[in-house]
């Protein structure tokens, strides 16, 4: 990396290759149908291929152990021997089947005896991502040790290649504020002191390999920290600053607000700000006049196209200001969030393509702009003017702008968002049209999609199965799961949704304004990979999209059939969205076409209609500051979709976890006549939440956990519920599991349903 010229750095590149390699990779080492040797090989040609991508595309700073096998906090935790009892390990080094029974569970005996089963770490959201990291779990007092050198084997092989890298590292303070305490009540924080060696030990390798900077990323700092916090980062920073090379501290996913004057204090060579999230004021005041600022002005999160020529405009003047040397572009965090390759999607139209940009087409963007803002634009005349063009044209393209949709948004009333009347009366109202039992039962929504039913999907995909032959494919299944609940004695019976391959796409797919792709996969957790839907325009409904299964469902059946939708909340947070407006005026817009759903529901005669918000936790600003905006809009669109209705209709709601304290009015607010959420787990803990509170509307807590395979027993959900009822008042009570049963089989299914009917009529007594 040379030093007088303006930098494009990267942060990270995605691992899981553009064809999936690794996915595959470890599910065929997993299936034990290939060995670790295999494996280790499509990992180290991974690396070498986004090494090498990196460099032909003109990026001067190419990072080094961004790449992962599984989860790069887990990474972490196994390389400084943070690593819980109960999985063989004896201090040294560690071995691959430990790694993965730490990210996934099961046996191990690579020391000659089964230590018998192991469960898996807890997975969670890496900050506002929909990436997933396992969540390391300390002990009071526990010390550290290096027991490999991940970091410097990479930096080395990159090395052996001709490529000379920038090792990126998790901080410690990130590390230890993204950990858990898994015995007795203390701050994993207070194990920074033992953690800093460990880390110096190996900054210290690196330095002596060569290493001329590295890049540690502390995330953290983008958070409500207490001073406790921020002052751990002046402790840790002035033992590796000692050790290190130069070191670049890597600020993302928002701007460092009340954290900035710690960052700017702290003892590096250079810093990184997410200018796509955070802004550069404060920073170019206060920043030494020797830092090196890397400027994350590429968006990360998401898959447009930038505005070249805006950019370099913006950062020129900075950049004469503090001389070349002491810049660097880059993107706004790792991206590792975006999909890897637009040139892959032969199936998208050539004018939605111009608009996008991928893992690779960002890296171009990086290059385009380092050399132009280091040799004017005339350098880089043709890459320029290609964006602008793309971006003038997506900025006045018809496909993006619906009139109709505007308007229809600027008469959006409060009166649309209220139903006719309040929930003591529609209550009534449904009570008696509906008529059902006390402690009414009901589903989630999904039965089990089969091997049968993704079989007959694929099929159908590829033209194997025709349209008619796998509709009654679709009905066969549908009418089946009618009668076997009516045969159980479910109150509220679901048509199953066996037609739907997402609960997202499903909806995607039929609405306008959505895009797809073939593969712009993004790694969720491990080898799981996700392919979120583009929003790239107005979002409008075409026609009915729910409403033919429902009524086939409905006509099987005298009990009534749920009408099973997504809410908009759901498909904004799993999709990617415009940056031309708001997160909230796209929200309003899809609120809108669900809510017409739901109208057509009603009118064909359904009598309950269920709206799944399964991601609006999910959305919270990473800040406390913006709870209250981002809850304000998500509950109104929530109240838009739901609102269209007569008081007689009863809405549901489905949220899949358990965490209502700091909510608990949102959800209220959303006003949905009755909600189901998951609770078995927490043995109806979180119920606490709903009685503190006293939620004024009806609950299903969940007493079936479905995410394990266990088959719950009448006796245990019967206990549960009787939890339930020392919190709230039996009116308000529903039965129902945890979530959808569509990752279960048919024999843990009946079982289950047949106990959780019997423990309703228990309660009936
Ligand atoms: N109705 C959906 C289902 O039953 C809800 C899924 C979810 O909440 N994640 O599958
Ligand atoms: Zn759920």
């Amino acid at each position: 990396m040379s030093n007088d010229k303006l930098a494009a750095a990267s942060l990270g590149f995605p691992r899981i290759g553009a064809r999936r390699e690794l996915k595959f990779a470890l599910e065929s080492y997993w299936a034990g149908t290939s060995g670790a040797a295999s494996l280790a090989d499509t990992a180290e040609h991974l690396r070498r291929r986004n090494w090498l991508t990196q460099q032909e595309k003109g990026i001067t700073v190419i990072p080094s152990n961004d790449f992962s096998l599984y989860d790069h906090v887990l990474d972490t935790a196994v390389m400084v021997g943070a690593i819980p009892e109960g999985y063989g390990w004896d201090g040294g080094a560690v071995s691959l089947e430990t790694y993965f029974a730490l990210a996934r569970g099961g046996e191990i005996a690579d020391c000659g005896h089964s230590h018998g089963e192991t469960r898996a770490l807890e997975m969670t959201k890496w900050f506002d991502t929909n990436y997933h990291y396992l969540v390391p779990e300390l002990t009071e007092g526990q010390s550290f040790t290096l027991t490999g050198l991940k970091p410097l084997e990479h930096y080395l092989e990159a090395k052996a290649l001709g490529i000379e890298t920038r090792p990126v590292i998790l901080g410690p303070v990130t590390f230890l504020k993204l950990a858990k305490a898994r015995q007795g009540d203390f701050s994993p924080l207070s194990l920074l002191e033992g953690l800093l060696p460990v880390y110096a030990d190996l900054l210290a390798q690196l330095k002596a390999a060569g290493a001329e900077w590295v890049q540690i990323d502390e995330p953290a700092l983008v958070l409500d920290l207490t001073d406790e916090e921020r002052a751990a980062f002046a402790r840790a920073y002035a033992v590796l600053a000692q050790a290190a090379p130069k070191i670049m501290l890597a600020s993302y996913f928002a701007a460092p607000e009340d954290n900035l004057d710690t960052l700017l204090s702290l003892p590096v060579a250079g810093i990184h700000v997410d200018l796509k999230r955070g802004t550069l004021s404060g920073i170019l005041e206060n920043a030494p006049a020797d830092l090196v600022l890397s400027l994350g002005v590429i968006d990360g999160r998401n898959v447009w196209r930038a505005d070249l020529s805006a950019i370099i405009d913006r950062l020129a003047p900075l950049v004469a200001a503090r001389g070349a040397n002491k810049i660097q572009i880059a993107p706004s965090c790792s991206l590792l969030h975006v999909p890897i390759d637009v040139d892959l999607e032969t199936g998208l139209d050539p004018e939605l393509k111009s608009w996008l940009a991928f893992a690779n087409q960002k890296l171009d963007e990086l290059a385009t702009l380092a050399t132009g803002l280091a040799l004017g634009k005339g350098a880089v005349a043709k890459a320029l003017g290609e964006a602008d063009a793309a971006i003038a044209g997506r900025a006045a393209s018809k496909r993006v702008h619906n009139e109709d949709v505007a308007a229809r948004l600027a008469a959006v009333t409060e009166a649309d968002r209220r139903r006719g009347k309040a929930f003591a009366e529609r209550v009534a109202l449904q009570h008696e049209r509906l008529n059902l039992p006390a402690f009414p039962t009901t589903t989630i929504g999904s039965f089990p999609q089969t091997v049968g039913v993704r079989k007959a999907r694929a099929a159908f995909n590829k033209g194997a199965l025709d349209g008619a032959a796998y509709r009654t494919f679709l009905e066969q299944e549908t009418a089946t799961a009618i009668a076997f609940q009516e045969e159980i004695g479910l109150d509220v019976l679901v048509h199953g949704e066996f037609e739907r391959n997402d609960m997202v796409q499903y909806f995607g797919e039929q609405l306008s304004g959505f895009a797809f792709t073939r593969h712009g996969w993004v790694q969720s957790y491990g080898s799981r990979y996700v392919r979120p839907p583009i929003i790239f325009g107005d979002v409008a409904r075409e026609a009915p999209m729910t409403v033919d299964w429902w009524r086939f469902a409905q006509s099987k059946t005298e009990k009534p059939v749920k009408g099973m939708l997504t809410g908009p909340v759901t498909i904004l947070n799993w999709s990617f969205v415009r940056d031309d407006i708001a997160r909230a005026e796209t929200c309003a817009q899809i609120a809108l076409a669900i809510r017409d759903e739901v109208k057509d529901l009603e009118t064909a005669g359904a009598k309950i209609i269920q709206i799944d918000e399964a991601a609006l936790r999910e959305g919270l600003p990473l800040r406390r500051s913006g709870w209250k905006a981002y809850l304000d809009w998500a509950v109104n669109a929530f109240r838009l979709t739901a609102s269209g209705v007569a008081d007689e209709t009863q809405i549901h709601t489905h949220m899949c976890y358990s965490e209502f304290n700091d909510i608990i009015e949102a959800i209220a607010a959303m006003d949905a006549d009755v909600i189901s959420i998951e609770t078995s787990r927490s043995k109806m803990e979180l119920l606490d939440a709903f009685t503190g509170f006293d939620y004024p509307n009806e609950i299903g807590p969940g007493v079936y956990d479905i995410h394990s395979p266990r088959i719950p027993t009448t006796g245990e959900m019967t206990d549960l519920l009787t939890l339930a009822r020392e919190r709230l008042t039996d009116r308000k009570l529903w039965v129902n599991p945890d979530c959808g049963l569509k990752t279960r089989g048919w024999d843990e299914v009946k079982p289950a349903l047949v106990h959780m009917v019997e423990a309703a009529r228990a309660l009936r007594g």
